[in-house]
C-alpha cells in the first residue's frame, strides 16, 4: 500500500514539508472490505490547522501570489497529466480506502484528471469587463482570489469533491487547507504529493487530516480562512455555516439529497432502465446526488418496477478489488444506519434485491442493494437520505401530482425527467426545485463542466463548470475617473 502511496500516510503536508502532527497522534483506517486495519493517519488539531493556514498566507504573499494565471493552468494541467500516469494506483487505493470497486476507482481518477485539465485551461480565461458610465470615467472589474480557502470534503468521492472544488480555488490563485475526511483520506494524500511533483509551489496547497470536531472545526472556525467550501452532511453543514458567519466569510455547502428520476408512460424505458439503477447503486448508494427516488407513472409503472427488479436480482456485491456492481459501505456504523432504514420498511414490499458475494469477507460492511415498490411519497424511505444502496418506486397518475412528489421533500440536488413530450420536458426542467435536472439521461457521465450544487437542504453556491471560479473569487469594481 505505502508502494501505491509514495509517501508516509501518518503525516500532514504543510508548506513545504510533510510533518507529523504538532500532537503527534495518530487515527486508524480500515479497509471496508475486510474490516482489516489499513494504514494510519494524522489526526490533525487546532496547531496543525495554524500551521498550514500560516504556511497558505506564505504562499499567497510569494511565490504562488506572484504566478500569472497562465502559469498556475500549466501547473494544474501539469498535475492532471501525472494522474493520469497514475490511474490504477489511485483506484486501488481508493478500493483499499472507500472499498469502491476497481472500475469506479478508475472513473474517479480519470475526473480528478479532468478536473485538473478543465481548471488548468480556464486558469487564463476569466475576465472582467467594462462598464459604460459617467463621462470622463473608464470603469471595470477585475476577478481576484479569496486569498486563503479552506476545503472540507468527505469521505465518499475524496477525488472527484477535491477535484472540483481544489482545482477550482487553485485555479483563481487561491492558496488551498484541505481537510479530508477521517474515514477515507489515502487519495487525498496522493492528490498533495502529485501537486508538489507537478511543480505546484509550496503552500499553495496544505493537508491536514484529522476528525471533523477537530481538525474541521478548527479550519472552519479560523479567522484566517477567506473562504469555506464543504462537502458532507446536512448538520455538519450547519454547523460550518454557524462558523462561517462568525468569521463573515462566503460558504459554499454540497450537502444531501433525496434525488428523484420521473418516468412519464411516453419514457423511452430502454434507454432509461440502466440510468434509473445505476444512479441508485453507483458507490453502493453512498453518493449525494444518488437517485434514490424513482417517480413512475401508472401506465408503466408495473412494467418499470418487474425491469428494474430483474436488475437489481443481478446485481452483486463483494470486495472491492473483485471490481462486481457494488463495493461495501465505507463503515460498519454506515451500514447499521443503512440497516435501520431497511427495518423501517417492514410495511412495504420489495421488489428486488441484489446478492452478496459467497465468499465475501465476514468482516466487510456489505449490504444487498434493495428495491422498496409502493412506496407513499410521506414514507421516511421517501423522504430522509439513506446513503445506502436503497432505491424506492412511487406511483404516480399525472405531470401535477409527480411535480409535487419530486418537490416534496426539503432536497433539491439532482432530477431527472424521462419523457418524449418537449413541451413536459420543459415545464418539467424548469418547475422541479433542483440545482440540476436531466432529461432523457441522468448525472451525464460524470459531468466536470457542468455547475452543480443544491437548494434547500442541499446546500447553497455551485462548484464544478466555470460557475466554480466564480464562488472561488471575489469581483472588485475599479472606478478611474480621468476628465
Ligand atoms: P460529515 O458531514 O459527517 O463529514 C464530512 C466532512 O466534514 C468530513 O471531512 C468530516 O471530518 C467533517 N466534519 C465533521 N464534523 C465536522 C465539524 N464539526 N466541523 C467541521 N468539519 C466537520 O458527512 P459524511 O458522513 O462524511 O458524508 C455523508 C454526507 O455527505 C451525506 O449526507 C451526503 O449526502 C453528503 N455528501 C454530499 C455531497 C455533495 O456534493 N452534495 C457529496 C458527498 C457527500
Amino acid at each position: 500500500m505505502h508502494d501505491i502511496l509514495r509517501l508516509d500516510p501518518s503525516l500532514c503536508l504543510i508548506g513545504p514539508n510533510w510533518t507529523a502532527p504538532a500532537s503527534g497522534q495518530t487515527l486508524q483506517l480500515t479497509n471496508p472490505s475486510t474490516g482489516a486495519p489499513l494504514a494510519r493517519i494524522a489526526r490533525g488539531q487546532q496547531a496543525d490547522i495554524d500551521a498550514a493556514v500560516t504556511a497558505a498566507y506564505a504562499a499567497r504573499a510569494g511565490a504562488w501570489g506572484g504566478m500569472t494565471a497562465t502559469e498556475r493552468g500549466r501547473i494544474l494541467t501539469r498535475i492532471g497529466q501525472i494522474v493520469l500516469t497514475r490511474v490504477d494506483d489511485l483506484a486501488r487505493l481508493e478500493a483499499l480506502d472507500v472499498g469502491k470497486p476497481l472500475s469506479q476507482g478508475r472513473a474517479d481518477a480519470i475526473a480528478l484528471a479532468r478536473y485538473m485539465e478543465f481548471y488548468g485551461g480556464a486558469a487564463d480565461k476569466v475576465m472582467g469587463e467594462t462598464i459604460p458610465y459617467l463621462d470622463g470615467y473608464t470603469v471595470y472589474t477585475l476577478r481576484e482570489p479569496h486569498g486563503v480557502t479552506g476545503h472540507i470534503v468527505p469521505w465518499n468521492y475524496p477525488m472527484q469533491i477535491i477535484g472540483r472544488s481544489v482545482g477550482a480555488a487553485l485555479a483563481m490563485g487561491n492558496a488551498c487547507v484541505l481537510k479530508p475526511a477521517e474515514e477515507a483520506c489515502l487519495t487525498a494524500l496522493a492528490f498533495s504529493a502529485i501537486a508538489m511533483e507537478a511543480g505546484l509551489p509550496p503552500g499553495a496547497l496544505n493537508i491536514v487530516p484529522g476528525i471533523g470536531a477537530e481538525a474541521g472545526a478548527a479550519l472552519s472556525a479560523h479567522p484566517g480562512i477567506q473562504h469555506l467550501s464543504f462537502t458532507g452532511s446536512v448538520a455538519t453543514g450547519r454547523l460550518i455555516q454557524t462558523a462561517a458567519a462568525q468569521n463573515l466569510v462566503p460558504v459554499t455547502l454540497e450537502l444531501g439529497g433525496k434525488s428523484p428520476q420521473l418516468v412519464f408512460d411516453d419514457a423511452d424505458l430502454d434507454r432509461a432502465l440502466p440510468f434509473l439503477v445505476n444512479a441508485g447503486i453507483q458507490n453502493a448508494g453512498q453518493t449525494c446526488s444518488a437517485a434514490s427516488r424513482i417517480l413512475v407513472q401508472r401506465g408503466v409503472y408495473a412494467q418499470v418496477r418487474d425491469l428494474m427488479a430483474a436488475r437489481y436480482a443481478a446485481l452483486r456485491v463483494g470486495p472491492a478489488e473483485a471490481d462486481l456492481n457494488l463495493g461495501p459501505l465505507i463503515s460498519a456504523r454506515q451500514k447499521s444506519i443503512v440497516e435501520s432504514f431497511l427495518a423501517q420498511g417492514y410495511d412495504l414490499p420489495i421488489a428486488a434485491q441484489g446478492k452478496i458475494a459467497p465468499d465475501a469477507p465476514t468482516g466487510g460492511h456489505y449490504i444487498a442493494p434493495t428495491l422498496f415498490a409502493d412506496v407513499p411519497p410521506s414514507h421516511p424511505l421517501a423522504q430522509k437520505e439513506i446513503f445506502g444502496p436503497v432505491q424506492v418506486l412511487i406511483p404516480f397518475t399525472d405531470e401535477a401530482e409527480a411535480l409535487a412528489i419530486a418537490n416534496g421533500t426539503p432536497y433539491g440536488l439532482v432530477a431527472s425527467v424521462w419523457t418524449r413530450d418537449g413541451g413536459r420536458q420543459m415545464r418539467l426542467a424548469r418547475a422541479v426545485r433542483s440545482g440540476q435536472v436531466f432529461v432523457n439521461n441522468y448525472g451525464a457521465g460524470g459531468g466536470v463542466e457542468l455547475p452543480f450544487g443544491g437548494t434547500g437542504h442541499s446546500g447553497h453556491g455551485r462548484e464544478k463548470g466555470l460557475e466554480s471560479l466564480y464562488g472561488f473569487s471575489q469581483l472588485k469594481t475599479v472606478a478611474a475617473w480621468h476628465g
